[in-house]
């Protein structure tokens, strides 16, 4: 392999976020021929997916948000280091997979931050963002999109910050709320 070649593998490897190596990640696509497990979400998620298009509309200022065609159901997330995960398939169509057994014992905080997370990958298109930022001696995450889901206290204490962030993708109102 000469340089040009491995430059261009960088290159390549940079854009997949891979490298050969297995993807550590929620946001996982589905190889051509697998098709979408579900058609509809499990009614137990209702009531967070409306307050996420309830945040949408408010954060984003789109009155016309909607998560749309993206189901959320309990399931195999396929990859024991993830409670929840958002599936990616060819034809273009998105589900949230969750594990039912961590959702049980799931604060109702954490359980939005974990689904938000996903819808944001799922619905919003984003990727991780893992910035943290230092307040106080303490690190805090700058995103909900952080790879490690924002934990109850935190996401309960700057929730309207994390929402203006994951649909704005401007972080000055949860800086200001940490105080930086
Ligand atoms: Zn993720």
């Amino acid at each position: 392999m000469n340089i040009s070649r491995i430059f261009i593998f960088a290159i390549i490897c940079l854009s997949l976020g891979s490298c050969g190596l297995p993807l550590h990640r929620d946001l996982v696509v589905k190889n051509k021929g697998e098709v979408r497990q579900f058609e509809v979400s499990n009614p137990v998620f209702a009531n967070i997916v409306t307050q996420f298009e309830q945040a949408g509309k408010q954060y984003s200022g789109n009155s016309e948000f909607t998560v749309g065609d993206v189901p959320v159901n309990f399931g195999d997330t396929e990859n024991p280091s993830f409670e929840g995960v958002c599936f990616s398939y060819p034809d273009g169509r998105t589900e949230v997979i969750i594990r039912e057994s961590w959702w049980n014992s799931a604060s109702q905080a954490l359980r939005e931050s974990l689904l938000f997370h996903e819808l944001g990958h799922c619905v919003l298109g984003r990727d991780h963002d893992n910035e943290t930022v230092e307040v106080n001696g303490a690190s805090r995450k700058s995103s909900m999109m952080n790879a490690v889901i924002v934990n109850s206290n935190q996401y309960s204490q700057f929730r309207a910050g994390y929402l203006t962030e994951l649909f704005t993708q401007t972080k000055q109102t949860l800086y200001t709320a940490f105080g930086i």
